[in-house]
Parts: structure tokens; C-alpha cells; sequence
């Protein structure tokens, strides 16, 4: 057997809150984001309190890299200043796109019950970065999904699954980062392989359960821990109590990353530019 990707790190999440004051679990994001590369952020957001949700994120502007947005329960309204309108429901995607520029809210159209899901932020590589906004938004239906061997259900929301049994395209696929976005759901006593490309940066990130990392050093993730794996490697996840993990693997950019907010560029210079281009309505 060739060798398993170890584990580098297993590391909790950091409360926070973004918007107009929505409650969260900031899991990537702040310092050493490069140890992430191709990826900037993850926020989990997940609650029945409205209190915590309701106010939203009123009009903000990004540049720079794709905002990935996985609604597991509720839904969300987004509208940019490109005239695009949709509605997030749950199990859907949207796979927003910002490049040059896009000014957008998402606001939490519900007023009672459960809201829950994912963002995730992904860089551009620096010729795109100043490249042509666009979104996609992806319903449920429309979202491949599987079942394993071993009765792991897949849904495979981006890149490509394979696990030597079953081989499955994803809804989205990106160049350049190639990002494997996978939603994992393992009963109690299931195991899955899934094959990965070698140099791709991959991260676990467990929102429910318990998860065993088998290899030399057995380890264990629980609920709310991102799991940081060398680039190399094959991967075995299974658990003995049952889990649900997100998959994110990707192609790292290795270019510089000067963040300011919700602007990621390469030098100060751009951001600066950005914000002045923001600052005089020409953002996009
Ligand atoms: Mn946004």
C-alpha cells in the first residue's frame, strides 16, 4: 500500500460574525491563509435562533476570487448589481464568481427555523482575478450524488469523485485549482477511499460526528475540527459512530495573498486600487 496522506494539523473553528451581524464559525480565515492555498475562508453558519441569521449581509463588494455557498437547510436570497436575482434552497449551491468585481446581498429569506450551511472562499490565480463576474446557482436536484460500497453517500458538489469503484463528475468544474468540493455522509462502521490528485491541497472539515484518520499515527477528528492533510498522499477516512464532512481539496495557486476584507489580491497596490476602485463606483 502506498503511503497515506498524515495528518498536519486538526484545529477548531474561531466564533465570529459577519454582515450586518451574523453569528458563525469562522473554521479558514485570518492568519496563515496561505497554509490553505487555493483557499481563503470557510464559514459554518448553523441555527434555529433567527436572531443569529436574520440581519444578513446587506450589499458588499468582493474582487479577486469565487464565493462557494452550500446551503444545507434554509434559504437565501442574493441579488448583485448585475441585475441577477436567486433564491438559495437547501442542498443547493451557488458558485459565485467575482473576479473584477461584484457588488451582492445575501439575505436569510426565512424569518423562523433552521438555517444552516457553508461558504467557502476560493482564490483566483492572478490573471483571472481582474477577469468577467458570473455566477451559477445549482439546486439540489441538479447536484450529482452517490452511495458507496460501504453506504457512504457523496454528494459531489465540484471536481471529480473516484474511489476506484465509483467514479462520479461533480456539478461544477474550475480550471487551474481544479477544487474537489465533496459532502460526505458516513454511517457508523463505513470507510471511503477517495482518490485525490497528488500536489492537491486537501482539507476535512467534520460538521457532525466523529471521524478516524487510520496510518501510523491513528488520529480523530469530531464535530466542528477542520483537518489539515499533507499534499501527498492517498486518503482513508471511516467512522465508527457515523460522520458528515466536507471534502475540500484544490490545486494550490503559490502566489502571493494580500487580503483587506472581502478584497484578495496579490500586492497592496491592488488593494489599494480596489478600494479606490470601490471608493469611485468603478469597481466593476
Ligand atoms: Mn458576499
Amino acid at each position: 500500500m502506498s503511503q497515506l496522506r498524515s495528518v498536519l494539523a486538526i484545529q477548531p473553528g474561531q466564533p465570529a460574525s459577519d454582515g450586518a451581524g451574523v453569528r458563525l464559525n469562522r473554521v479558514i480565515g485570518g492568519a496563515g491563509i496561505e497554509r490553505f492555498d487555493p483557499f481563503l475562508m470557510l464559514d459554518e453558519f448553523g441555527s434555529d435562533n433567527p436572531d443569529d441569521y436574520i440581519a444578513g449581509f446587506p450589499p458588499h463588494p468582493h474582487r479577486g476570487f469565487e464565493t462557494i455557498t452550500y446551503m444545507l437547510e434554509g434559504r437565501m436570497r442574493h441579488e448583485d448589481h448585475l441585475g441577477n436575482v436567486g433564491l438559495l434552497q437547501s442542498g443547493g449551491v451557488q458558485w459565485m464568481t467575482a473576479a473584477r468585481g461584484i457588488i451582492h446581498s445575501e439575505m436569510p429569506e426565512q424569518e423562523q427555523g433552521v438555517m444552516r450551511g457553508f461558504q467557502l472562499w476560493l482564490n483566483l490565480p492572478a490573471k483571472d482575478k481582474l477577469g468577467d463576474p458570473g455566477y451559477r446557482d445549482i439546486p439540489a436536484s441538479e447536484i450529482p450524488r452517490l452511495t458507496s460500497a460501504d453506504g457512504v453517500e457523496v454528494v459531489v458538489i465540484a471536481g471529480q469523485f473516484d474511489d476506484g469503484q465509483r467514479q462520479q463528475a461533480g456539478a461544477v468544474q474550475r480550471p487551474h485549482t481544479e477544487p474537489q468540493l465533496f459532502d460526505l455522509r458516513l454511517p457508523a462502521g463505513s470507510r471511503i477511499a477517495p482518490r485525490l490528485p497528488e500536489g492537491h491541497r486537501v482539507l476535512l472539515y467534520v460538521y457532525e460526528g466523529s471521524l478516524e484518520l487510520p496510518g501510523e499515527r491513528p488520529q480523530q477528528a469530531d464535530a466542528g475540527r477542520l483537518v489539515r492533510l499533507s499534499d501527498e498522499g492517498e486518503l482513508q477516512l471511516q467512522s465508527a459512530s457515523g460522520a458528515r464532512v466536507l471534502l475540500i481539496a484544490g490545486k494550490p495557486l503559490g502566489e502571493p495573498i494580500v487580503q483587506y476584507g472581502p478584497f484578495v489580491m496579490n500586492s497592496r497596490e491592488e488593494i489599494e486600487q480596489a478600494l479606490r476602485d470601490f471608493r469611485d463606483g468603478v469597481l466593476v
